[in-house]
């Protein structure tokens, strides 16, 4: 665990979150400001600041993500529809919490990939 990381302490049970799905090595839970009907945030246990941290350290574990979001998707009922998994990583993703998270959104046509 990580001091002051709001990741680590939603893992620690200190902050509460609304959990969907767990493995050994993952949790997922609802993001607090949705962006879609379905907006689900897939975390490490572990700290690790961004994907390409986790794949490097531990790739078993980046892989235990992706299976977890795909987890998700089907426990959300949105695996036939189909749902976007995005990790932001470093400034220009605009990403807010250095604890590697994939976002899995879906619920809704969700769009272009990107506004501009
Ligand atoms: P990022 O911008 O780092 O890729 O995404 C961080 C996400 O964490 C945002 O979508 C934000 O809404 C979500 N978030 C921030 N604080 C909390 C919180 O305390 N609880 C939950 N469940 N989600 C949070
Ligand atoms: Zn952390």
């Amino acid at each position: 665990m990580v001091d002051n990381c709001l990741f680590c302490r939603i893992v620690a049970g200190e902050i509460p979150a609304t959990v969907v799905h767990e493995t050994p090595g993952t949790l997922a839970f609802r993001d607090i400001a949705p962006k879609a009907p379905v907006h689900v945030l897939v975390i490490t246990k572990e700290h690790h600041v961004d994907v390409a941290a986790v794949a490097a350290a531990d790739p078993a574990l980046a892989g235990e993500v992706l299976g977890a979001a795909a987890e998700v998707a089907r426990g959300e009922g949105i695996e036939e529809r189909g749902y976007r998994v995005m990790f932001n990583s470093g400034p220009d993703s605009g990403q807010e919490v250095a604890h590697v998270h994939a976002h899995v959104l879906g619920g809704k046509p969700l769009g272009p990939m990107l506004c501009a």
